[in-house]
């Protein structure tokens, strides 16, 4: 049996829709895309919703359209894939990490405010694997030091905390569609805010920089193409439209594993927590340290599971360490955890057998550790 990590769950709804894109002729800026867009600021409930061609992207624009700049610092988690740091490096601004929260995984808000200096501008919190942040916390943080949030949600479309819907609880958040995400377009992102101004920016500058009437060779800031296609929004708006079927799937996979996984005292499932409700990313379980996770996976992939050590911690990348001298020992929290994470396969259309198969495999792979 070969058992994918993620899969995305395209049905003959988004075939058609890509198709009649295509018969239209009409592939860039046009009447696709300002329909996903409309949908996603009435699903997420903000008054601006701006598509873009990736999360990083959007990210990017969201920096950039709060004028973050050389010299300001943005406080945000070591503990998450690393387009949610490198959008402050883009701007030559300089991240500055806070360990994590050992149970949510995501940035602990008790270690924030040691890290805010005169420079620092904004809080980059990261709802990681779709489980979301204490936003009151950050929120108090913000509003005492006057600092803006950036939320990235792209692991977290769906997702509420306190009844408040991911993207709506800071001053502007990006959803990401990568394949693997919730909802996909191929590649792209969508930015939603309540901010006129942050939109009208971003509008601008993922559009070469032109001015509000979109004059063809009108350009009055430096910008970028970050455009949206067609198609793409067209594949967005009929996933968008089966968000709750979606959701509801991927809701029952997780149970699914939690059900046959509680009983292994080995294993630490997702947090579950009062007032937040996970849209579920990926299934991520922690291995005792005892056991030798590398090998566990190993064992696994020899068995045709594919799965993945979420996440490798982003100060130890070479590309951080080259720029910052970060060591191991920096962020303690974040690398134990690291160590330890398993993303199991996790997608829409997992079936039971499939899930049993990967459990049992796991039982066996646990057995066999040191
Ligand atoms: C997926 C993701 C992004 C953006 O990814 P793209 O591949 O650029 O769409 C940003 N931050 C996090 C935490 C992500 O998981």
């Amino acid at each position: 049996m070969h058992v994918h990590l993620a899969r995305p769950d395209i049905t003959v709804r988004e075939w058609q829709a890509v198709k009649e894109v295509l018969f239209s002729q009409s592939l860039s800026m046009g009447p696709q895309t300002r329909a996903f867009e409309e949908a996603a600021a009435r699903y997420v409930g903000t008054k601006y919703a701006v598509s873009v061609n990736s999360g990083t992207s959007g990210l990017h624009l969201l920096v950039r359209s709060l004028e973050i700049k050389k010299g300001d610092e943005v406080i945000t988690t070591p503990f998450s894939f690393i387009a949610s740091s490198n959008c402050i490096l883009f701007e030559n601004a300089t991240p500055v990490f806070a360990d994590i929260d050992p149970t949510t995984l995501n940035i602990d808000p008790d270690r924030i405010e040691e890290k805010i200096t005169r420079r620092t501008k904004a809080i980059l919190p990261v709802h990681v694997f779709g489980h979301p942040v204490n936003m009151d916390a950050i929120k108090s943080l913000a509003d005492y030091y006057h600092l803006m949030i950036i939320e990235d949600a792209c692991e977290a479309i769906g997702a509420e905390f306190h009844s408040q819907k991911a993207g709506t609880l800071g001053d502007g958040a990006v959803f990401a569609f990568y394949p693997n995400k919730q909802i996909t377009t191929g590649e792209g992102g969508m930015i939603v805010t309540d901010n006129s101004e942050i939109s009208k920016l971003c509008i601008s500058m993922r559009n070469q920089g032109r001015g509000e009437d979109e004059g063809w060779l009108k350009h009055e800031r430096i910008g970028f193409n970050y455009r949206m296609d067609e198609m793409s929004a067209a594949l967005g708006l009929i996933q968008l439209e089966r968000l709750e079927e979606i959701l509801t799937k991927r809701e029952t996979v997780a149970s699914m594993y939690r059900e046959r996984l509680q009983d292994l005292p080995e294993v630490t499932l997702p947090p579950v927590q009062p007032n937040v409700k996970t849209s579920w990313f990926v299934f991520v379980i922690r291995l005792d340290e005892k056991l030798d996770r590398d090998k566990i996976m190993s064992f696994l992939r020899s068995k045709g599971i594919e799965c993945r050590p979420y996440f490798s911690p982003i100060h130890l990348q070479p590309a951080y360490r080259n720029l910052f001298h970060y060591r191991p020992g920096s962020f303690p929290v974040t690398e134990k955890i690291s160590q330890s994470t398993l993303a199991l396969p996790f997608y829409n259309n997992l079936t039971a057998e499939e899930i049993d198969y990967v459990v049992e495999t796991l039982r066996i792979g646990i057995k066999k550790s040191p």
